[in-house]
């Protein structure tokens, strides 16, 4: 049987003399495997759309359990990614976040329509900025939604000490004290990306691998997963 889908590469893993499987989150049939043979042959007419983030229409074939990519469509290639080594480590870091939240063949449009967008916008742009604001939707959309607006007990405004508890995934103020301290540099990079109020005099370079670091380590806190990209992107950041 032979199906279309629209899909971003996720994961590539090479096997055989020339061949990849394919880790592949579909519009259509949400996450799913796919063999892609002979892609890493030079002149291989399908080699492109067996590259880490390519964004392309698939044509699949399946027998039974198995799936192969018998065709392949381009449709964002999102080159400007592969030319920055910052934007590939935050892109890597992108899907790589995606692969581990993702269950297999769970259909999920909002996820990934924003995925693609945040690819776009991390060619054009601050690529740490679409990174900590992809985190934040992706925590959310897994029922691991971040509080940061105001403090999480008291409901008092988050200034001077402050402290963030990653069981609740909420910030305190000093007074109401939970979890460890934080910085008020993560505090309004963190708001800066969700599109909240912050303060621009709080908001520099040291505070975005702040937030990442956080996130990162919020993020293994709920799902037991270390995102080995991410990992490498905060080090490339934080120097
Ligand atoms: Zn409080």
């Amino acid at each position: 049987m032979e199906c279309k889908a629209d899909a971003l590469v996720l994961r590539t893993a090479d096997y055989g003399e020339s061949d990849r499987m394919l880790t592949l989150f579909t519009l259509q049939q949400g996450k799913l495997s796919a063999a892609a043979k002979g892609v890493r042959k030079a002149a291989a007419k399908l080699r492109f759309a067996a590259q880490p983030f390519c964004f392309a229409e698939y044509v699949l074939a399946k027998r039974g359990e198995r799936c192969t990519v018998i065709g392949a469509t381009l449709t964002d290639g999102f080159y400007p990614l592969r030319e920055d080594i910052s934007k590939f480590y935050a892109a890597a870091a992108l899907v790589g976040v995606l692969d581990a939240v993702l269950p297999e063949g769970v259909v999920n449009e909002e996820l990934f329509l924003r995925a693609v967008n945040a690819l776009g916008q991390m060619c054009e742009g601050s690529e740490e900025e679409t990174l900590i604001s992809f985190l934040l939707k992706v925590l959310e959309l897994s029922g691991y939604m971040l509080t940061f607006e105001r403090c999480a007990d008291c409901g008092g405004e988050l200034s001077g000490r402050i402290w963030f508890d990653m069981q609740s995934g909420c910030f305190y103020c000093g007074e109401c004290a939970r979890g460890a301290g934080a910085s008020p540099s993560t505090l309004n990079v963190l708001r800066k990306c969700a599109g909240l109020a912050f303060d621009a005099s709080l908001v520099g370079k040291d505070g975005y691998v702040r937030a990442l670091k956080l996130l990162s380590a919020y993020f293994f806190e709920k799902t037991e997963t270390r995102v080995k990209a991410l990992q490498e992107y905060i080090v490339l950041a934080a120097s």
